[in-house]
């Protein structure tokens, strides 16, 4: 079975069940969720989260709880030259790092950090500390932190597969840790995941090695290859294409790894600012059937406005 899904909600009264259903909706076979808003670091406690009711339901449809992927808040930044901020930073990760435990995921997808301003050596040196701290603070978890792929917008840390291999070294518990591979980032921070996909697997695995590689996130991406940008674009709507991720989808080598989609909501006409309706159900679809329809956004409005 193919496993792809989209970064789903959990808020309401549903919670992680809600999560489950709005997947199943998609014809995902697993998901992705923040245990609260991406922004903030508000969260439920975890007995209010309806893991069990959640993993019963998964039980029920068959999709495995250790395919589905937690993601932490992006507002967290271990890289943080505030020693006050970057405790809280690491307080905040290891409740997360529980949370995503308790839902039995095998992945928690972290942002490394942006070093503001104090640079890339000091920056890399914080966001190993603050994961060895964050390591202490949740003995014998075993959900993984996977380390993002990043765009390098601003001073983000991550820019590289060689950034990323220095934080990895770097920590003390090597196996807690994993690389989420972010196509749209990926490509913004200058890889040619476009037309030498393979050379760019070839590269990272000699960096990082494949075996780190546990999940992969699917976007298109609005802007040229190296662009150091970070926007994500519906697949085929931008400058990655449809047929990269297709083929992505179905390489046997990455089988067992989990493919998550946060592409962007779409709008209600082409004037509209505000994104509305999930554009994950459509999506799935023709990435499962490998087959592209140009006209599919058009698709998505018309089935929601009549909905
Ligand atoms: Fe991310
Ligand atoms: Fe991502
Ligand atoms: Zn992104």
């Amino acid at each position: 079975m193919i496993k792809l899904g989209s970064h789903v909600s959990m808020n309401g009264r549903e919670m992680l069940l809600g999560s489950v259903e709005e997947a199943l909706s998609y014809g995902a076979s697993t998901f992705m969720v923040y245990t609260g808003a991406p922004q903030n670091t508000r969260r439920r406690p975890i007995e209010e989260m309806r893991i069990e009711d959640a993993k019963r339901r998964m039980r029920e449809v068959g999709i495995d709880p250790a395919d589905v992927v937690v993601h932490a808040p992006y507002i967290i930044n271990l890289a943080n030259p505030d020693p006050n901020k970057r405790d809280f930073a690491v307080s905040f990760l290891s409740e997360e790092v529980r949370r995503a435990e308790a839902i039995g995921a095998s992945d928690i997808v972290l942002h490394p950090g942006s070093h503001v301003k104090q640079g890339v050596e000091e920056g890399i040196a914080y966001v190993i500390d603050s994961l060895n701290r964050v390591v202490e603070k949740t003995p014998g978890m075993q959900v993984r932190i996977a380390l993002e792929t990043m765009s390098g917008k601003g001073t983000e840390l991550g820019r590289s597969f060689e950034e990323l291999r220095r934080m990895l070294e770097g920590v003390e518990a090597r196996d807690r840790f994993s690389v989420c591979f972010d196509t749209c980032h990926t490509h913004d921070a200058g890889y040619d995941v476009r037309d030498d996909f393979e050379g760019v697997m070839e590269t990272f695995d000699a960096v990082i090695g494949l075996e780190k590689l546990t999940v992969f996130h699917l976007n298109d991406s609005k802007n040229e290859r190296g662009a150091n940008k970070d926007r994500h674009a519906n697949l085929g709507k931008g400058y990655i294409g449809f047929e990269r991720i297709r083929e992505l989808v179905h390489d046997p080598r990455y089988a067992h790894i989990p493919k998550i989609l946060e592409t962007p909501y779409v709008t209600r006409d082409e004037t509209a600012k505000k994104r509305e309706f999930p554009p994950y159900k459509e999506e799935i679809e023709m990435l499962r059937e490998g087959r592209y329809d140009d006209a599919f956004i058009e698709r998505i409005r018309r089935r929601h406005l009549k909905e």
